[in-house]
């Protein structure tokens, strides 16, 4: 006996009881389930154990570890057993909320076992549903197998807890059509299918309950895969839930039968619902458009659609009952034994799976051959184990009840079954390379006619060409033949005539004398020629030297034209300068012209005067002018002259003196005398050459009055005793002298004498003055008899007497 389990409330077994946290439970519920309740809802969120509480939401190949879930439910008393058990407990006593069972071994004793679910006689089939199938369904529909298996006693329950058709009441609707409901709404009837296989074994016979007929069906095992199919049974696709419920009925109708004919009762015998469902995986819709023969892109998607597939198997076990007590019903010990040889082992496979033995006798019996690939190892598994009240049966109960504690300690490893479609692909690319196949021969046939057409028209139009050909050479022959036929008759008749004429010739004339003329003819037409062609040559070369003339001058003019343009632009600077210094130079005339207005004017009064110096004729032109200056000042504005000599610079009016211009020469003079009169500038005129400007004129200037306003200009400069020596030295005394001799002018003279008498004030220059004839000059001017002149000579002799006698009195 086992020790698992709760025994008087004390913890002795070892029972493992997963308690998955809801985050590890399955995915949300794929299944709409029009019944779901709070009440239902509630249950599997407080039963993260329940039956289908591992890992259903898992993908992949390793598959995930997971345990087989087992429920336990009892039913409640029957008649008979309200009758006959009316003074007795129950042998059991149930504590659904803690998912305890207590089995009573007596009054005072009882052993306390704990399952993945409780079920009391209580229990509604739909809450039976959904704790123990529907999480099965689930990963089921999500590509895993998955078995729902009744385990119990005869009349406990198993038959009604999974295959009650409900028609008569319909919340006695049993796993089966229940399973089948939540698959049918769950998949997508275009792409998906499902097909089912109803079946009995009995006495290790599997006989076909949609085919009585089909009565030894063998077990295929796939050695690559492990998976188990029964080909030889019927499989019906199911479309619809009425045609799913027709069928168990139909299976029922077999099963009575069979077991009537056989003598046997349905206990003795297991019921197997295998459900295939095979779906197509989300994402492979397009492959189904081509499917169906409307893909327009049929050569893209050569990739199968990946299908899963899940098998639902749902097993109603035989009754549980031990051996002994059914060979009581007729039947020999071997019967017996081989009626309940697949239970038996079902049990040492349970037994080897929980002690995780390494050798499982799965090929023991059909039953746990055929449950191979769905009991444990990769399946999802949910086990019920039904039992009765009635303490007549405690021995079955435990039995039953230790079966289920064993089981549940097999782990089963859960896998996906996904592959891809290699039968749909093939399909597909069958239907596509017929068409394609179609598409060709029509492609081939079109392109052979074509070719054929345009082999006929080539000939014909070769032909066409031929004949047209043949008929242009036939006349172009005739035509040819015509005109042979015509010249030669021409050049017989010419032969003809020449062969007389050359007859009555030779009488008269040489024979060679026509071959000479043509021999002399051809020969000038040759020399003419070869001139021609020399004279054609000697052209070429004279262009050719031309050509390269013209390349050459128009470099050079290019280079000129460069050249050119910069002379007119130092021509156009140059001229703007020539405007400037004209501009320059209009001013300066202008304003000598005022100063020579107003010198004419001052001399004109002064000789009205007919009195004074010229000194103070002088100065008093300068005082004029310094007057004017005043006034202008009062104006705000600048005298001329210093305004000009500021202006224009001493050396600028200095140059004017050697002018070409006589005009500008005299306004020159002029200004130079007016500012040698300042004795302020005196120096500055000498300093700048203007004495020796001064004199050059005195020598060179045909000019009276050029030489007049000079000798006055000197006269004024030899008012400074450096300046006298500076003109003696220059032979200012000779051209003064000269001067004095040309002139006539009375003015002329007395500006002479003035300037001798100022250098006769000189000790110095006495003798050179007397030995360079400067005094003789001086008297030789008495002549004039003009009252300036004699005035100006008289006072040259007594500075000269002055110094005369300040010489004697030195003793010199
Ligand atoms: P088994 O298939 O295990 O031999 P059955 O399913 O045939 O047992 O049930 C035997 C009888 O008990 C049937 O008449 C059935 O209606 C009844 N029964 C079984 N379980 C229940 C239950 N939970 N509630 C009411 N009646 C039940
Ligand atoms: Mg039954």
């Amino acid at each position: 006996m086992a020790s698992n389990g709760y025994r008087n409330g004390i913890l002795k077994g070892s029972v493992k009881v997963e308690k998955l946290s809801p985050s590890s439970n399955p995915k949300p519920s794929s299944i709409k389930s029009k019944t779901t309740s709070t009440q239902v809802s509630s249950v599997r969120r407080s039963s993260p154990a329940s039956l289908g509480g591992v890992g259903s939401g898992v993908k992949g190949d390793s598959g995930v570890p997971g345990r087989v879930r087992v429920a336990v439910r009892l039913r409640p008393r029957n008649a008979e057993e309200q009758v006959a058990d009316a003074d007795f407990a129950d042998c059991v006593e149930l504590q659904p909320e803690l998912k305890r069972l207590k089995l009573r071994k007596n009054n005072w004793d009882s052993d306390t076992y704990e399952f993945d679910e409780v079920l009391t006689e209580f229990a509604s089939q739909k809450r039976v549903y959904e704790v123990v199938a529907k999480p099965v369904v689930e990963s089921v529909l999500d590509g895993y197998n998955g078995t729902v298996m009744a385990y119990g006693q005869t009349g406990t329950g198993k038959t009604f807890t999974l295959g009650r058709l409900g028609e008569e009441d319909t919340a006695a609707r049993g796993i089966m059509v229940r399973s089948m409901e939540d698959i049918l709404a769950d998949i997508c009837p275009e792409t998906d299918s499902i097909s089912v296989s109803y079946l009995q074994l009995y006495m290790e016979t599997i006989q076909d309950l949609l085919d009585p007929t089909n009565d030894n069906i063998p077990i295929v095992e796939d050695p690559k895969t492990g998976d188990v199919s029964v080909p030889g049974a019927t499989l019906v696709e199911i479309r619809n839930q009425h045609s799913f419920v027709e069928l168990l009925r139909l299976g029922e109708a077999h099963r009575f039968a069979a077991n009537t004919k056989l003598n046997t009762e349905s206990s003795r015998s297991h019921a197997i619902l295998m459900v295939h469902v095979k779906r197509c995986v989300k994402g492979s819709e397009a492959a189904l458009s081509i499917e169906n023969g409307n893909g327009s892109h049929m050569s893209k998607n050569f990739r199968p659609p990946l299908v899963r597939k899940g098998k639902l198997v749902v097993v109603d076990l035989a009754g549980s009952e031990r051996i002994d007590k059914s060979g009581s019903e007729g039947h020999t010990l071997e019967e017996a034994k081989s009626i309940n040889l697949s239970l038996s082992a079902l049990g040492k496979c349970i037994n080897a799976l929980a002690e995780n033995s390494p050798h499982v006798p799965v090929r023991d019996s059909k039953l746990t051959r055929l449950l191979r690939d769905s009991f444990g190892g990769t399946a999802r598994t949910s086990l019920i184990v039904t039992i009765g009240p009635s303490p007549r049966h405690r021995g079955e109960t435990t039995s039953t009840i230790m079966f289920g504690q064993r089981a549940m300690k097999v782990e089963n490893m859960v896998k996906i079954k996904e592959e891809f479609d290699y039968k749909s692909l093939s399909r597909r690319l069958d239907i596509q390379l017929d068409k394609l196949i179609a598409e060709h021969e029509r492609q081939q046939k079109a392109f052979q006619d074509e070719l054929e057409r345009i082999t006929i028209e080539a000939q014909n139009h070769i032909s066409e060409v031929e004949r047209n050909y043949a008929e242009a050479l036939e006349n172009e022959q005739s035509r040819y033949q015509k005109d042979y036929k015509e010249s030669i008759k021409k050049l017989e008749e010419q032969w003809m005539l020449n062969q007389q004429k050359l007859n009555s010739d030779r009488a008269r004339v040489e024979v060679k004398q026509e071959p000479l003329d043509m021999g002399l003819a051809v020969a000038e037409l040759q020399k003419s020629l070869q001139n021609e062609i020399n004279l054609r040559k000697a052209a070429e070369e004279e262009v050719n030297s031309l050509k390269s003339q013209l390349v050459q001058w128009r470099r050079s003019e290019a280079v000129g034209n460069a050249e050119v343009l910069k002379l007119r632009k130092l021509l156009e600077d140059e001229e703007h300068q020539k405007e400037k210094l004209e501009e320059e130079i209009a001013g300066l005339r202008s304003q000598l012209l005022q100063l020579s207005f107003e010198a004419d004017e001052t001399r004109r009064s002064l000789d009205r005067g007919g009195s004074g110096k010229i000194l103070t004729g002088l100065d008093s032109l300068m005082s004029q002018v310094r007057n004017s200056q005043i006034k202008d000042s009062g104006n705000g504005q600048k005298a001329p002259i210093v305004n000009l000599f500021e202006q224009v610079g001493l050396q600028k009016i200095l140059s004017l003196l050697e002018s070409e211009d006589s005009d500008v020469r005299i306004h020159a003079v002029k200004v130079v005398a007016n500012l040698a009169a300042e004795e302020a500038n005196q120096e500055k005129i000498v300093q700048a050459g203007g004495l020796t400007s001064l004199l050059m004129l005195l020598k060179s200037s045909e000019d009276e009055m050029i030489r007049r306003v000079a000798a006055g200009a000197i006269a004024n400069l030899a008012m400074n005793e450096t300046n006298q020596e500076l003109i003696m030295d220059q032979g200012g005394i000779s051209l003064l002298s000269m001067t004095a001799a040309d002139a006539d002018d009375p003015q002329t003279l007395r500006m002479v004498a003035g300037a001798i008498a100022n250098l006769c004030g000189n000790d110095k220059l006495q003798i050179t003055l007397r030995g360079e004839g400067g005094i003789k000059a001086l008297l030789g001017m008495v002549r004039c008899g003009h009252p300036d002149v004699l005035a100006q000579v008289a006072r040259g002799i007594a500075n000269f007497a002055k110094c005369e006698s300040r010489a004697s009195s030195q003793g010199s």
